[in-house]
C-alpha cells in the first residue's frame, strides 16, 4: 500500500452511515410500517416525515403516546430494528455515488477510515456486509458507544480516539445538519453531502460544513488532504479549494 506523504502525521476520515454511505430511509419507513401494522396502527408518509431522524423512543412516543412502559418502548425499538435489518437483507442496499471510489482511494493512500454513526452496531455491521465495505474501516463507533446523540460531538470524538487521531486531523462526511454541527463542535473538518436530499445545501453550510457537495464523486483524496491542511472556512465547491 502507498502510505502517501510518509513524513506527515496521519489523517482520518470519519463516515456517517445513513444518508452518507447508503440511503436507508425507505428501509426505515418499511420497518416502521411493519411494526405499526402488527400493533393495529397506520404509519403514513406524514408520520415518517414528522419523525425522520429522531431517536426510536421519541418516535414510539409520537406513535403510541405515553401509555407504554420504558421496557415496552425499548422492546418495540428493538423489534423495529429487527424489521429494518430484514428489509435491508431482502431489498439490499447500494453505496451512494462516488462512495466506493473514495473509500478505495483513501484506503490506498493510507488515510485511516472509521464509522461514526448513531445507528446500532448490528445495523452498521449489516450495511458493511451487504456493501462489502468492512475492510475499509479501522473502527466502528455506534449508538452503543455513546450516551449523547448528534449534534453532540461525542460520536466523532470517540471515533477519532479509536483511530488515535487528534480532531484537527479528521474530516467527517455527513448528510445531516446535526452531524455537521457535531463535527464542528468536535473541532473537525466536515463535508456535507446533499444527495439524499433530507438537508438542503444552505442548511449544511450554515451548520458549518467546510465543503458542501451533491455527491462524493466531487471529492478526491487530494480534497481531503487540502481540507486538513488549511484553516476551516466555508467554500462554495471543492473546485475552488486552493
Ligand atoms: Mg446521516
Amino acid at each position: 500500500m502507498n502510505r502517501g506523504i510518509t513524513n506527515q502525521p496521519p489523517i482520518g476520515v470519519i463516515w456517517d452511515v445513513d444518508g452518507t454511505l447508503v440511503d436507508t430511509a425507505e428501509l426505515h419507513f418499511q420497518a416502521w410500517q411493519a411494526l405499526c401494522q402488527e400493533l393495529g396502527r397506520e404509519f403514513t408518509r406524514a408520520d415518517f416525515a414528522a419523525t425522520f431522524g429522531r431517536r426510536n423512543p421519541d418516535i414510539i412516543h409520537y406513535l403510541f403516546g405515553d401509555r407504554l412502559s420504558c421496557h415496552e418502548v425499548s422492546e418495540l425499538g428493538d423489534r423495529k430494528e429487527v424489521m429494518y435489518r430484514a428489509a435491508a437483507r431482502s431489498t439490499g442496499v447500494q453505496l451512494l455515488p462516488g462512495v466506493r471510489t473514495l473509500l478505495e482511494g483513501l484506503h490506498e493512500s493510507g488515510i485511516r477510515q472509521a464509522i461514526g454513526s448513531s445507528a446500532p452496531l448490528e445495523n452498521i455491521n449489516l450495511i458493511m456486509e451487504l456493501t462489502e465495505t468492512r475492510r475499509f474501516f479501522e473502527s466502528i463507533t455506534s449508538s452503543e458507544d455513546t450516551q449523547r446523540g448528534k449534534p453532540d460531538p461525542q460520536v466523532f470524538q470517540v471515533a477519532a480516539a479509536k483511530l488515535a487521531l487528534l480532531p484537527e486531523r479528521c474530516v467527517v462526511v455527513e448528510d445531516a445538519v446535526a452531524g455537521v454541527q457535531a463535527a464542528k463542535a468536535g473541532g473537525m473538518r466536515s463535508i456535507g453531502v446533499t444527495f439524499v436530499g433530507h438537508h438542503p445545501e444552505a442548511k449544511l453550510r450554515g451548520a458549518g460544513a467546510d465543503v458542501v457537495i451533491k455527491n462524493l464523486e466531487e471529492i478526491s483524496v487530494e480534497t481531503i488532504r487540502i481540507l486538513i491542511g488549511r484553516e476551516s472556512r466555508v467554500v462554495d465547491s471543492p473546485n475552488v479549494l486552493p
